[in-house]
């Protein structure tokens, strides 16, 4: 099959031959397509190629040479400025070598044509001509979407770190300084809980767009996800500077934010870290801001930190630590030490609480304070806590079994660990694996981790109720002071934190305090318990006021299980 020159391409003849119907067909394609005859003559086109090409309808004449479309083309600006001339010498040259091609261009409409030419075996070749542009639009939709925070329009994580990966050897030909921010904002988990996840995300959104006014155009500010926020400063040579701006960035957040007739106060803390100062790697960059970051939270709410060597070492203590840690939970390093609970009314034994002891091959016996931190930060808080339930409940059971009267085997919970998932799963599990009646069985929470993601923590403590295990408010007093929780929680016990016994009876503020938590617990229905009790001043002072037991050093301090056999309450 043959197309021939000799009939005009445009229109329709009347014969219906083989070619008349193919060319019928070329006229209906989506694609723009033309042949050309080994001369670089026209020997056809079909109707969408003078529309894409925006080609007035003569030149789309069979015999129309290739260097007059060309010419046309160039004198509308297709090919951008230049000497008009050359423009046609070059295609027409690069037309002639016959060879396939394939490219893309972008007219002045914004519109963007795939050009695919091949050549005939008789000499010519053939083009067609597709219009991509909806193609390439959603592709690059798709690519900003990708790199895009969706919710707050900043960039993601992914282009936060190719961005970084750039920014770095560009700042070394340069040699340029760059600051890298990393942002936390403060209490947004309580803005989530109390305001709910819509108002959560209008102040993200808030957040997202006074960051923005804060920085350059050529400062990358990111949301890495939930409430952590990174910035990249490219071009810095000074570390003054970046203070100045960690400043006012730490005051713009401070400012409320009025979102649905609500003031919401938030604050953030900043940690920085310099390339190539404090390191050239950009995942240490991240890490080492993420340090500082942290010392600045520790610092307290509303500060900056930039990362210094001696975060360096504490860290590394701190890996030698999770390490060891690691390999103390596999050995069964880890040891409990219990003291007793006393009631105040008759002297009995009704609890004793199970504190955690770590016996560190090298370093002798270890207190919670030394590596508990630790265990939290690097995740191992939650595990740790298990392996303490399971022991303490074993040895519980053990008591029980040798016939001693019924008690309650307190565990500390730390927050993360109640957070868990399947938290309630893990106690049933623990219960059943060790035989241990429920009712043996108490929980020592913080207010905090009551507070934190309330109603998730609140089914399930309901859940562990009806189990029949018992709740205690630990360090009660201390924490998140609000009130309303003790009401909605199913909590059986308040445990006057040590720090306002330690200085009974002489101290009035703290007797006033003991006095008041003692009366909250009793008009709730609560047994009230007071920590640290050293003294029998102290003792006396608290059976005064109606506190129901104590727990301290007066009686006993933590021991192991097997000195705990011989205690006998003191009278
Ligand atoms: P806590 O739950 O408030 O435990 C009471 C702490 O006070 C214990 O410190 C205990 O030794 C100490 N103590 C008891 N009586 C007295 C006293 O009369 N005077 C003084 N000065 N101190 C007294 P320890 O064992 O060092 O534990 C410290 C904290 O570590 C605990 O405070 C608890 O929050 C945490 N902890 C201990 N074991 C565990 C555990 O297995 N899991 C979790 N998550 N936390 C634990
Ligand atoms: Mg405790
Ligand atoms: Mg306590």
């Amino acid at each position: 099959m043959r197309l021939h020159n000799t009939r005009p391409a445009v229109s329709a003849p009347a014969d219906l031959g083989p070619s008349v119907l193919l060319e019928q067909g070329l006229q209906q394609l989506e694609a723009g397509i033309t042949i050309f005859d080994a001369d670089l003559r026209l020997v056809f086109c079909n109707r969408k190629f003078l529309e894409l090409r925006g080609l007035p309808a003569h030149l789309g004449h069979p015999g129309t040479p290739f260097a007059a479309i060309v010419r046309h083309n160039a004198e509308h600006g297709v090919y951008g400025p230049g000497d008009i001339d050359q423009q046609v010498q070059d295609h027409v040259e690069r037309a002639r070598r016959f060879e396939p091609h394939r490219f893309e261009r972008v007219l002045r409409n914004g519109q963007t044509l795939e050009i695919q030419g091949n050549p005939l075996p008789d000499g010519g070749f053939i083009t067609i001509y597709r219009d991509v542009t909806e193609k390439r639009q959603a592709e690059q939709t798709i690519h900003q979407l990708a790199l895009l925070d969706g919710l707050t329009g900043l960039a993601n994580r992914s282009s936060f770190m190719q961005q970084l990966s750039a920014a770095l050897p560009m700042a070394e030909r340069q040699r340029q300084s760059v600051a890298l921010m990393m942002l936390d904002l403060d209490r947004f988990k309580n803005v989530n809980d109390i305001y709910g996840h819509p108002v959560g995300d209008a102040l993200l959104k808030e957040v997202a767009g006074r960051l923005r006014e804060l920085f350059r155009r050529i400062d990358t500010v990111a949301r890495l996800g939930g409430d952590e926020f990174a910035v990249i400063l490219p071009s810095l040579n000074d570390r003054r500077m970046v203070r100045r701006i960690a400043q006012r960035v730490i005051d713009s957040l401070a400012r409320p934010v009025m979102i649905a007739g609500t003031e919401i106060r938030t604050g953030t803390s900043i940690g920085v870290s310099f390339f190539p100062t404090d390191d050239t790697d950009p995942e240490e960059l991240i890490r080492k801001a993420d340090l500082a970051l942290y010392k600045a939270k520790a610092a307290g709410r509303g500060s900056y930190h930039l990362y210094d060597k001696s975060l360096h070492e504490a860290v590394q203590r701190q890996k030698l630590i999770e390490e060891e840690l690691r390999r103390a939970l596999q050995r069964d390093e880890l040891t409990l030490h219990y003291q007793p609970q006393v009631s105040i009314a008759d002297r009995r034994l009704i609890g004793v609480e199970a504190l955690v002891r770590w016996q560190h091959p090298e370093r002798g016996l270890l207190l919670p304070q030394e590596f508990l931190e630790t265990a939290e930060t690097v995740g191992l808080v939650a595990e740790l806590g298990e392996r303490v339930m399971r022991l303490a409940c074993e040895q519980a059971n053990l008591w029980r079994l040798a016939g001693w009267p019924a008690l309650r085997m307190a565990v500390n919970v730390s927050t993360r660990q109640l957070q868990t998932h399947d938290f309630v799963r893990a106690v049933r599990d623990v219960l059943a694996a060790t035989d241990l009646p429920p009712d043996w069985l108490e929980l020592e929470i913080t207010e905090d981790s009551i507070v934190t993601d309330a109603d998730a923590v609140g089914r399930k403590l309901l859940t562990l109720k009806q189990l029949g295990v018992s709740m205690a408010i630990d360090d009660f007093g201390t924490g998140y002071s609000s009130l309303g929780y003790l009401k909605k929680f199913p909590v059986d016990r308040l445990k006057i934190d040590r720090v306002f016994i330690k200085d009974l009876p002489d101290s009035s503020d703290d007797a006033a305090i003991a006095e008041a938590i003692i009366k909250l617990g009793h008009s709730l229905g609560l047994s009230v318990l007071a920590e640290g009790v050293e003294t029998i001043e102290q003792l006396d002072h608290l059976q005064a006021a109606g506190c129901d037991a104590v727990q301290g050093f007066y009686y006993s301090r933590p021991r192991p299980a097997e000195e705990l056999a011989d205690f006998k309450a003191a009278d």
